[in-house]
């Protein structure tokens, strides 16, 4: 029999590791509900032109990095690569700024990118991230970046760095292209084959080379010179990061985001605990990207954050996410009751399960199965792995007396002839 494997770059997120993951999912909602957010879901699949128009032929993600395919109509589709189009997208087709109020909006979800397996990098991974939308003060790149530094504190992560650049407007930039095609085109000879791709289809993106050789030349091109309007917005983020949000940036004229539809203030969020693959989130304004593709005037700034790479740091930083609380958690072991007991004791038993679904509807969980073929010493091991902190044994004895010894793996204690009626008001733990 062949013996089937998840696709290489994808993984399963198995039940230990899923614990963690919704206890940071949680986290994650209501940060972003309690600050102003509402979650959007959109589908995981769009029309390849959506972002091949909006992230850019030249892009490494439009270039070489979608799982496109023809579906049984014969159309061009792709797997999400990031969440900005689908959002500019559905924020358009909805209709949902009718008035001129801003939108504040966050997602978390998988997105799919044909990138070389490994550290930090995988097939499908997964984003959580903002989108603010009909905000066109420089306020709101001071307070998205905030917000990004406070979230990043909040999950346990400390040790990271928040960059900071303007790309300037679409006449800065093209002007910054002449600049740097000028450079490149001197250098060409020494650069990889990416790069002289980028040189001819995209310069801004050689910024983005991972090669060494590359890193040399790019490490001695000419900054970009924003004009008035956009050197002044930068400056006010800048003082507002400092004053206002107090929050520690440094300024990289290198860092260019690999997608085209950035302006004005991009950022960045790397983190000491990843290696080579640093950056934790990015972000930036993208003032031109919903009027590009069709829709009104609205200015709007938003980040990501890999999830991968952000439960990588959380462990580097020994975040107390992390750690499984043991409070909540309840054991039942039947100790040698078989299925002719559960019988006999029916009455008994029926008044305990009604008590065990009054502690599930407070929030405990409880295990609860049959399983006469194994030991109590079995279960008990058991119950400690699960992280229980108590454990119920229920034995013929007790059955008979109406009672239960309960064993506490917090306090170490063990009570005998506790009387089943009281089980719900035993378990008062906060
Ligand atoms: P990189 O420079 O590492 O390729 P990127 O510029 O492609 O990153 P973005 O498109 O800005 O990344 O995505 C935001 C965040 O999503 C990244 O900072 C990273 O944490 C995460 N991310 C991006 N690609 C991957 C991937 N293939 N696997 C895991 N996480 C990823
Ligand atoms: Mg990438």
């Amino acid at each position: 029999m062949t013996k089937y494997q998840a696709i290489k770059g994808m993984s399963d997120i198995l039940p230990e590791e899923s614990q963690v993951w919704q206890r940071l999912e949680e986290v994650t909602r209501s940060f972003f509900r309690t600050n102003g957010y509402e979650e959007i879901r959109t589908p995981v699949v769009e029309v390849t032109e959506l972002f091949q128009r909006s992230i850019g032929e030249a892009s490494d993600i439009v270039h070489k990095e979608m799982y496109t395919f023809k579906d049984r109509g014969d159309r061009s589709m792709t797997l999400r690569p990031e969440m900005t189009a689908s959002v500019a997208r559905a924020v358009i087709e909805n209709n949902l700024i009718r008035e001129a109020k801003p939108l504040y909006l966050y997602y978390i979800g998988p997105m799919f990118r044909a990138e070389r397996p490994q550290a930090g990098r995988r097939r499908q991974f997964h984003q959580v991230g903002i989108e603010s939308i009909n905000t066109p003060s420089p306020f709101s790149d001071a307070e998205a970046i905030a917000l990004l530094a406070r979230y990043l504190r909040v999950v346990g992560v400390e040790s990271f760095k928040i960059k900071i650049n303007t790309l300037g407007c679409p006449k800065d930039q093209a002007e910054y292209r002449e600049t740097l095609k000028a450079y490149f085109s001197k250098e060409s000879a020494a650069l990889c084959e990416d790069c002289k791709y980028r040189l001819e289809k995209n310069v801004l993106r050689i910024f983005d080379c991972k090669n060494e050789s590359c890193h040399k030349i790019i490490d001695n091109a000419p900054p970009m010179k924003p004009c008035g309007t956009c050197g002044s917005d930068f400056d006010t983020i800048r003082e507002l990061l400092k004053s206002v949000f107090n929050v520690f940036y440094e300024v990289d004229r290198k860092l260019v985001r690999g997608l085209d539809y950035y302006t004005g203030c991009v950022f960045e969020a790397t983190s000491a605990g990843l290696g080579a693959k640093d950056a934790v989130a990015a972000g930036g304004r993208y003032d031109n990207l919903i009027k590009e593709m069709g829709g009104a005037d609205l200015p709007a700034t938003g980040f990501a954050i890999g999830i991968e790479r952000l439960l990588e740091s959380m462990k580097a930083d020994s975040s107390p996410l992390l750690v499984e609380p043991r409070q909540k958690r309840i054991y039942v072991a039947l100790a040698g009751v078989g299925l002719d007991a559960i019988k006999r004791f029916s009455k008994v038993l029926g008044g305990f399960n009604s008590a065990l679904c009054l502690l599930r509807e407070k929030g405990h969980e409880v295990f609860f199965h049959f399983r006469p073929d194994v030991s109590l010493k079995s279960q008990l091991r058991e119950a400690d792995k699960w992280g229980a902190r108590a454990v119920i044994i229920l034995g013929e004895d007790e059955l008979t007396k109406g009672v239960m010894t309960l064993k506490d793996f917090e306090s170490k204690e063990e009570k005998k002839d506790i009387a089943i009626s009281e089980l719900v008001s035993i378990f008062r733990w906060d």
